[in-house]
């Protein structure tokens, strides 16, 4: 509630309804198996990979040969496949869950960078793979964002009518915006992404520094107004399709069967 972050910017985007319902405990977004063997591999590069198993019961079989889920024997595999690359490694090599909070158009945010580099370590990636120069940049650090996919597909985005790339499906570009402005060096934004397909993908991606600065834009156009909302002094505006939503929703009126696609 104290701060803003980019998931919470991006749960706003979708429907500040389900978003303040979500902040004020009244709503519980469900805990995606997903999600959770996102958080999986990031508590292995953190070391934290012990406590996670402890803290995540869930993530274990109740039945025999008990041991793993099945998702989490596959996180394992993704996991060795990242360690084979050096590329992905190096891009590892940094700082992890480094915590940064400031302000975007007079917000609180509050951001938490998987693995942060440093210059010598950006340095480093660039002596060993030339090619990355580009994404580097002046090699002042790089943020790193590790992410998991079920692959590096295009997403159809119903908004859109078409098929776009998956970065800007999620809201990656946003992400990474908020996270270069908060952090505050204008360092490159890449996102370190494995796939849980059959044979696990790799790929290193970057969001272009232009591309960032348009995506800033549509934060610092749109964080005030979620933040008077999170203040009561906005009311939020509900969606109408999300799971929230549909649960909270009353029928006021009995409308023409036609109009059912406009719903
Ligand atoms: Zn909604």
């Amino acid at each position: 509630m104290a701060y803003m972050g980019a998931t919470q910017f991006k749960a706003f985007q979708r429907c500040e309804a389900a978003a303040l319902a979500t902040l004020r405990g009244e709503w519980a977004e469900k805990k995606t198996v997903a999600l959770l063997v996102g958080g999986y591999v990031d508590s292995y590069f953190s070391g934290e990979l012990d406590q996670y198993k402890e803290e995540h019961p869930e993530i274990f079989s109740s039945r025999y040969p008990y041991g793993l889920k099945s998702e989490y024997k596959m996180a394992d595999l993704i996991i060795e496949r990242m360690k084979r690359d050096r590329l992905y490694m190096l891009l590892m090599s940094g700082r992890k869950q480094v915590i940064r909070t400031g302000f975007i158009a007079g917000v609180p945010f509050k951001i938490k960078i998987d693995c942060l580099l440093n210059a010598a370590q950006s340095k480093q990636v660039v002596e060993q793979f030339p090619e990355t120069a580009i994404a580097m940049g002046m090699c002042d650090g790089a943020i790193v964002d590790q992410k998991l996919m079920a692959n590096f597909d295009s997403v159809w985005s119903p908004e859109d009518q078409a098929r776009i790339p998956f970065v800007e499906y999620w809201g990656y570009d946003t992400q990474g915006a908020i996270y270069q402005e908060i952090e505050g060096n204008m360092l490159p934004f890449i996102i370190n992404a494995g796939t849980k397909e059959e044979e696990p993908n790799l790929c290193a991606f970057y969001v272009s520094d232009a591309d960032l600065a348009a995506k800033l834009a549509e934060v610092e156009d749109l964080a005030p107004r979620y933040q008077a909302i999170k203040e009561g002094r906005e009311e939020p505006r509900r969606c109408e399709h999300c799971a929230y939503c549909r649960a909270t929703k009353r029928l006021r009126r009995i409308i023409d069967y036609k109009e059912v696609d406009f719903l």
